[in-house]
C-alpha cells in the first residue's frame, strides 16, 4: 500500500506519489514516530529506517548520514555563540543531497518507476546521479542550457542522461511533477517526499547528539526551502515523542542577490514571491522560485527563528573563516551559514550562551577555490636554508 503524504498547510492527506496539495502546497510523508527503534544498529541515517518509507539500500547509500558534528571552539576565534558544525561535506558525493537521493534511489529500486529524475544543476544532480549508478537506475538529469561546463563535468561522470533545458526553470520543476508519472520517472527535486524525507535524518542526529538538551538555534543555507523544511518535520516528529520538548530557532539564510525567501520574512508576508536571480557565487542556492518557500517560512515562525540576506563580500569572508580557522573547505554556498550567524551575532539575536549549529550542506573541494596561491620553488639543495629562513 502507498505509504500517506501529507500537507503541512490544509492538512489534506493522499497517497505517495503525489507531491503537491490541492492548496499548491509540497507534501511530506507521515510518519509514525512513535514505532521507531533508533537502537536497531543501522549505520548512518539508516540508525532511523523505522522513521523513513524504504529500508536501509546496498551500495553508497550506507554511506549517506552519520555525519561528524564538530565543535568549534578554537583559541583566537570569536564567532560569539557556541558554535558546532554538523559537516555535511562528509558526504559520499560531497553535500547533504544523499541523504534524500539515497532515499529515493531506495524507493525507486524497490517499486519503479524505471527512472529517477531530478531538476538541478549542481549537488542534487551528482547526488541522484551517483545513487541511481549503486542502484543500477536509470537517471534523467534536467540542467538549465547555461550550465559552466566544469559542474557539467561533476555531474557526468555518473553517467545520467543529460538534457540541457532552455526556459523557465521555476517552471521545470512543477512541469516534470506533471509529467514524470507518464514518462515513467520518478521526480526527486529538491522539496519532494522522498528528498524531504532522507534530509530530515540530520535533525534527529543532531538532537541524538545533544539529547537530553536541545541546541538553541540550527542555521543553514536555505535555497528551495526543501532542507529546512526537512529539518523542521524531524524536529516536530522528535518532539511528538518526547525526544526533545522545545524546537531549536530556525535561520535559513540566502544570498542577497537572490533571497525570495528572506525578502517574503522581511516584508512579514505569508508568501514568497519568485524575483529574477542575481548573480551570486552562493550559486547552489540562487532559487529565484522557491517551491518550498512558503514552508521554509512556516519553520522559521513557528520555531522562532528568521531568515536573513548576506553579500558576497560576507560569504568570501565566511568562506575564508571556514578553511583557513577551521580547516574546512566548504563551497560558497555553504559558507552563508557562517555569515548569517556572524549577522545574528552582531545584532544579538544569537548571544555568547546560545548553542548553535551551522549547517556546513557542501564541499569546496569541487568547484575551483577563489583563493591567492603563494607558493614559491625552490631548488631541493638549497632547500633546507630556504625553509630555515621561511619557517620562522
Ligand atoms: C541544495 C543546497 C542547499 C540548499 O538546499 P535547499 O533544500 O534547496 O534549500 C544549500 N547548500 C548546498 C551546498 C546545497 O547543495
Ligand atoms: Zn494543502
Amino acid at each position: 500500500m502507498a505509504p500517506d503524504v501529507s500537507c503541512y498547510a490544509c492538512g489534506r492527506t493522499y497517497a505517495f506519489p503525489r507531491k503537491r496539495c490541492a492548496c499548491g502546497e509540497p507534501l511530506w510523508f507521515d510518519t509514525d514516530p512513535s514505532a521507531a527503534d533508533r537502537s536497531n544498529g543501522g549505520r548512518g541515517m539508516w540508525t532511523y529506517v523505522d522513521l523513513l518509507p524504504v529500508g536501509e539500500p546496498r551500495g553508497i547509500g550506507v554511506a549517506a548520514g552519520g555525519t561528524p558534528l564538530i565543535r568549534v571552539d578554537r583559541p583566537g576565534l570569536d564567532v560569539g555563540c557556541r558554535l558546532y558544525v554538523k559537516d555535511e561535506t562528509e558526504h559520499p558525493t560531497g553535500a547533504f543531497k544523499d541523504r534524500g537521493s539515497a532515499v529515493g534511489a531506495a524507493w525507486v529500486a524497490d517499486h519503479g518507476p524505471e527512472w529517477i529524475g531530478t531538476v538541478s544543476h549542481g549537488n542534487m544532480a551528482m547526488s541522484t546521479a551517483a545513487h541511481a549508478a549503486a542502484a543500477d537506475l536509470g537517471c534523467v538529469v534536467l540542467v538549465p542550457a547555461d550550465i559552466p561546463a566544469e559542474r557539467l563535468a561533476h555531474i557526468a561522470q555518473f553517467d545520467p542522461t543529460i538534457v540541457r533545458v532552455e526556459g523557465s526553470y521555476g517552471q521545470l520543476y512543477y512541469d516534470t511533477l506533471a509529467f514524470g508519472p507518464d514518462l515513467g520517472v520518478e521526480f526527486v527535486n529538491s522539496d519532494t517526499p522522498l528528498r524531504g524525507a532522507g534530509h530530515k535524518t540530520v535533525a534527529f542526529e543532531i538532537c541524538d547528539a545533544f539529547a537530553p538538551d536541545v541546541p538553541d538555534a540550527i542555521v543553514l543555507p536555505t535555497s528551495s526551502g526543501g532542507h529546512a523544511s526537512a529539518i523542521w518535520k524531524g524536529l516536530r516528529e522528535f518532539r511528538s515523542v518526547g525526544v526533545i520538548d522545545t524546537l531549536p530557532r530556525l535561520y535559513l539564510v540566502q544570498a542577497s542577490a537572490c533571497d525570495p525567501i528572506a525578502t517574503a520574512y522581511r516584508d512579514d508576508a505569508r508568501v514568497v514571491d519568485a524575483t529574477t536571480a542575481g548573480e551570486t557565487i552562493a550559486y547552489s542556492i540562487a532559487n529565484p522560485d522557491p517551491p518550498s518557500g512558503n514552508r521554509a517560512l512556516a519553520a522559521v515562525r513557528e520555531t522562532g527563528g528568521a531568515v536573513l540576506s548576506v553579500t558576497d563580500d560576507d560569504i568570501r569572508a565566511a568562506k575564508t573563516t571556514l578553511s583557513t580557522e577551521v580547516g574546512l573547505s566548504v563551497e560558497p554556498a555553504s559558507a552563508t551559514a557562517l555569515a548569517g550567524i556572524r549577522r545574528l551575532v552582531d545584532s544579538e539575536t544569537i548571544t555568547a550562551d546560545d548553542t548553535v549549529v551551522m549547517i556546513a550542506t557542501g564541499t569546496g573541494f569541487k568547484g575551483r577555490p577563489d583563493v591567492h596561491i603563494d607558493a614559491e620553488a625552490v631548488q631541493l639543495d638549497t632547500l633546507e636554508d630556504r625553509l630555515a629562513t621561511v619557517l620562522t
